[in-house]
């Protein structure tokens, strides 16, 4: 069995993953990647996504990324998001306010609108609750 590679994956306000991984699939802003210990070493950026890792004992792992960038190691990768949750950490509810919230935004069509903002909320609930195989 191959060697693990140790996984850390942060957001400005909580440490979410900080484990052993066997494999680690991300979401790179060029195209998923997938990364196994004695990698070379390399930095990009992560779009909207969903970060797929075996754990040591071989369980498949979900986590939601909103984005951000991933420094991979020969023997570590860390992952810095905005934000980022454990698929059993997603609170479907609270996403699907955040999509109701976000169409009712981009549909007033305001002036006062960011819709910038608006689309990003709108992405980020969308996924979240594919990840959780929830409409
Ligand atoms: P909301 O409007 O519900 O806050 P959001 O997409 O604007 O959604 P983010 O800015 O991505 O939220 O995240 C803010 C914090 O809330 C982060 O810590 C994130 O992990 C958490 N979070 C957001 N939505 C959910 C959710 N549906 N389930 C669990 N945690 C969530």
């Amino acid at each position: 069995m191959a060697e693990n590679i140790f996984l850390e994956v942060v957001t400005p306000s909580k440490v979410v993953v900080s484990e052993d991984a066997q494999i680690v699939v991300a979401p790179g802003s060029e195209g998923e990647f997938g990364v196994l210990k004695g990698h070379t070493t390399f930095l990009t950026s992560l779009k909207l996504g969903t970060l797929r890792y075996k754990d040591s004992s071989g369980k498949d792992r979900v986590v939601f990324i909103s984005g951000g960038f991933a420094e991979v190691l020969p023997n570590k990768v860390t992952v810095l998001a905005e934000s980022a949750e454990r698929r059993k950490d997603i609170d479907p509810e609270r996403a699907r306010r955040a999509r109701e919230r976000a169409e009712k935004r981009l549909a007033s069509g305001g002036n006062d609108v960011d819709f910038v903002r608006a689309e990003a909320a709108l992405r980020r609930s969308i996924h979240r609750l594919s990840i959780v195989g929830r409409t």
